[in-house]
């Protein structure tokens, strides 16, 4: 989609720090981050937010969760066995809640300890 940054980003017209790509998705740090650990896990497909998920979509958006998965693994975040460690994965779905970029993506954060409820 013209004028969207993660497109852009995407199709590598932006650069970025990326992390995982397949065909369905690619992930990269965030530019601003808010801990140590701060990956972006978009959709290939412009898909405006979950506001406009469709079921056609749910493919991608489970495969996101994977991703996100697999990424928190290979960075060391995943919960031990006593569960300890742990990582945190949030849509934010609209201006109020802080959705700021309106191209799909999935937040991974981790690397430190984390209070409920956000602000
Ligand atoms: P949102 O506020 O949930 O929409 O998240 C958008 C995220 O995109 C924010 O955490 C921004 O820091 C991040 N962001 C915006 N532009 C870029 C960029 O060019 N590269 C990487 N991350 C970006």
């Amino acid at each position: 989609m013209q004028d969207c940054i993660f497109c852009k980003i995407v199709a590598k017209e932006i650069p970025s720090k990326g992390v995982y790509e397949d065909e369905l998705v690619y992930a990269f740090h965030d530019i601003n981050p808010v801990a140590p650990v701060h990956i972006l896990i978009v959709p290939k497909r412009h898909i405006l937010g979950i506001q406009e998920m469709e079921q056609e979509h749910e493919k991608e958006v489970g495969h996101m969760f994977y991703v996100a998965k697999l990424i928190a693994q290979k960075l060391g975040l995943a919960p031990d066995e006593n569960l300890n460690r742990g990582y945190r994965l949030v849509f934010n779905v609209g201006k109020d809640a802080g959705q700021s970029v309106f191209h799909l993506h999935l937040h991974l954060i981790g690397g430190r300890h984390m209070s409920w409820p956000p602000g």
